[in-house]
């Protein structure tokens, strides 16, 4: 894409809208004026950018990281105040569902999953795949016929919640396993996808991120590590070991960023659940839920180079946009990572691509920038996002379905808007 910068919404936040005075500790939101100067010195150090609006670019920046622009000569205005005077309007009150309302903490996640166990022993499981840091369970709930035994049949996995703030990336996994099990008795579709394929669905990837962002600082991204430096967080989504750190562009060694890798490739525990569960499993596809950006994102993050699959990755992005865009008319923008967002490396689609060689998807969700909400979705608008992500997911599971069936294939199964018209239907039946 001509000119990335458009589209690094990025790691970030427009954030520490202070909320909680201590949390916001010193950082402050500075804007720059664009140009192609500033641009060279911003891609230099990876800056928590948090958007363009109208030719200045938003960052989010430590005491450090502004006298580093200061001594690097870059002029910055001090915008932190702008932000505050809406922060009450980023965080509304919810009538019911406790402090994030209908957003789901890990109890409650916790809960969901035991429930639809319990009311689909034959067709659901839930299993603790490993632990985080904080001791807390990472759960899958695995999904298909004859759900306690091990069939030969194409295994997809739908995850969500790398990272903390991205509260909508819980919702979207959690409602789509709760919809395979509701309608498995009446919908032909369903019923075929799950009796051949076996969907792990793991909701919350970092519980012990989500309830900090809950109870405690809502812009929180990165797992709860104690860097030993009086900074907390390595982000997850930087930690898988298949091109760890190659540069600092797409990750950070500084432990204070929100892009930290960690110590070492695979060094945290929620890391190390995914890649045991890979090593048992025989995953065929995946999706990685994220938000915000209204992007379908495939390999590579970490290079500009084209991947081996490309035209079997952007054929099956195109394809989940198009039946997306048929629900309620949003638009997801497609394409390689680097290209499409912004430069990764550690992440979990690059390294279950680099090391397994399936399609691996990174979806992130609505809105398309901070100026419509950023890490806030209303809570009327989890319903429509999960409905519209719900046939792409379905879509992807069908073409691990046919592809382990007939052996792999590059080839891309035909949209079929009827089946995505009706899939609709039904999910506003449930309602
Ligand atoms: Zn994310």
């Amino acid at each position: 894409m001509k000119n990335k910068f458009l589209f690094i919404w990025v790691f970030g936040i427009f954030m520490v809208i202070l909320v909680l005075g201590q949390q916001r500790q010193d950082r402050e939101i500075i804007s720059v004026v664009k140009s192609p100067h500033s641009i060279e010195i911003l891609k230099t150090h990876t800056f928590d950018l948090l958007g363009e609006i109208e030719g200045k670019i938003f960052i989010h920046v430590s005491p450090s990281e502004l006298s580093l622009l200061q001594s690097l000569g870059l002029a910055y205005k001090n915008e932190t105040d702008k932000f505050i005077k809406n922060h009450k309007q980023d965080f509304p009150v919810h009538d019911q569902g406790g402090i994030n309302g209908p957003y789901h903490t890990y109890q409650e996640v916790e809960d969901e999953l035991s429930r639809l166990e319990q009311e689909n022993p034959n067709l659901a499981r839930k299993s603790i795949v490993g632990q985080s840091l904080e001791n807390r369970n990472l759960y899958a709930l695995k999904i298909s016929d004859n759900v306690q035994s091990d069939e030969s049949e194409a295994e997809v996995l739908l995850i969500g919640c790398h990272h903390a703030r991205e509260w909508i990336s819980v919702e979207v996994p959690l409602l789509i396993a709760r919809y395979l099990l509701e309608n498995y008795s009446q919908n032909n579709y369903v019923q075929r996808l799950v009796n051949e394929s076996e969907i792990w669905i793991i909701p919350l990837l970092n519980p012990d991120g989500l309830e900090y962002s809950i109870y405690y600082y809502r812009y929180w991204r990165k797992n709860r590590r104690d860097n030993g430096d009086s900074t907390f967080g390595v982000d997850l989504n930087r930690n898988y070991d298949y091109q760890w750190g190659i540069d600092d562009i797409g990750s950070s060694s500084t432990t204070m960023s929100d892009v930290y890798r960690g110590m070492s490739p695979n060094s945290e525990p929620e890391i190390q659940a995914v890649i045991q569960l890979f090593q048992q499993r025989d995953f065929r596809a995946l999706i990685s839920y994220h938000s915000y950006s209204q992007v379908i994102l495939f390999p590579w993050g970490y290079t500009y180079e084209q991947a081996e699959d490309s035209d079997l990755l952007l054929q099956l992005s195109k394809n989940m946009s198009k039946l997306m865009k048929a629900v309620n008319g949003r638009v997801y923008s497609f394409g390689q990572a680097g290209d499409a967002l912004y430069l990764t490396n550690g992440d979990l689609t690059d390294w279950a691509y680099g090391v397994y060689g399936i399609p691996a998807f990174t979806i992130e969700l609505p809105p398309v920038d901070f100026t419509s909400g950023g890490f806030f979705n209303a809570d009327e608008d989890i319903d429509p996002i999960f409905r519209e992500n719900l046939p792409a997911a379905l879509y992807l599971i069908e073409w691990a379905v046919d592809s382990y069936t007939t052996g792999y294939t590059r080839q891309v199964p035909p949209v079929k808007h009827l089946l995505c018209r009706n899939l609709n239907k039904k999910a506003e039946d449930r309602r």
